[in-house]
């Protein structure tokens, strides 16, 4: 846990530190205090960095420990040359995103563009620490979740992420993807992340 100025926060984790564009920074300024650039805050200077993460599609999904460690090990074979392989529980839900890949949102019913209501959506979700995600979109009256929108870069919510720092690879494959969706019992969603 992160502690300061009295407040509880998840220990930082570079995805969930660069949740979004623009609201990324309000984040970072609640979870310590002070105005700081987001390089700063995760401790990077001027490094530009790759991540390729898996996150479970249901927000609340968790694997076993022994699932984890499987899916962590497999990984490991599809991304021979990355720098780390990890699986990493969170105790709270964190929003995971391409970050620099990060493209726009929009609304999964009509397909309007939904990004400046969104960010204002996700300050009210975080007041609930991520706890409550429903929404209803601001086009047509779409019920639905943060979670469910058309993120034209898939991003999303999760208590759980295996992720590989600089993969060095271009791709994985279907067939790969499937293979760790098995090994953790979940069903998954791919990010790239790009700092
Ligand atoms: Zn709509």
């Amino acid at each position: 846990m992160h502690r300061e100025n009295g407040a509880h926060y998840p220990k930082p984790t570079l995805t969930a530190l660069v949740p979004y564009p623009k609201g990324a920074l309000r984040v970072a300024r609640r979870a310590n205090g002070r105005s700081k650039s987001l390089a700063q805050f995760v401790g990077l200077s001027s490094m530009s960095d790759n991540w390729l993460i898996f996150i479970p599609t249901d927000p609340e999904a968790l694997p076993s420990r022994a699932a984890a460690d499987k899916a962590v090990e497999l990984l490991k074979t599809f991304v021979p040359e990355a720098y780390e392989v990890l699986a990493k529980f969170s105790e709270r839900t964190e929003f995971h995103c391409g970050c620099g890949n990060w493209s726009g949102v929009n609304c999964p019913k009509c397909g309007t563009d939904v990004e400046e209501w969104w960010k204002d959506a996700m300050d009210k979700a975080w007041e609930s620490e991520f706890k409550n995600l429903s929404v209803t979109t601001p086009c047509c009256g779409h019920s639905t979740t943060l979670n469910d929108l058309n993120y034209v870069w898939p991003a999303g919510f999760s208590c759980f992420v295996l992720e590989a720092m600089k993969p060095n690879i271009r791709q994985t494959t279907a067939e790969q993807d499937q293979a760790l969706s098995e090994a953790l019992c979940l069903k998954l969603r791919k990010i790239w992340v790009h700092i």
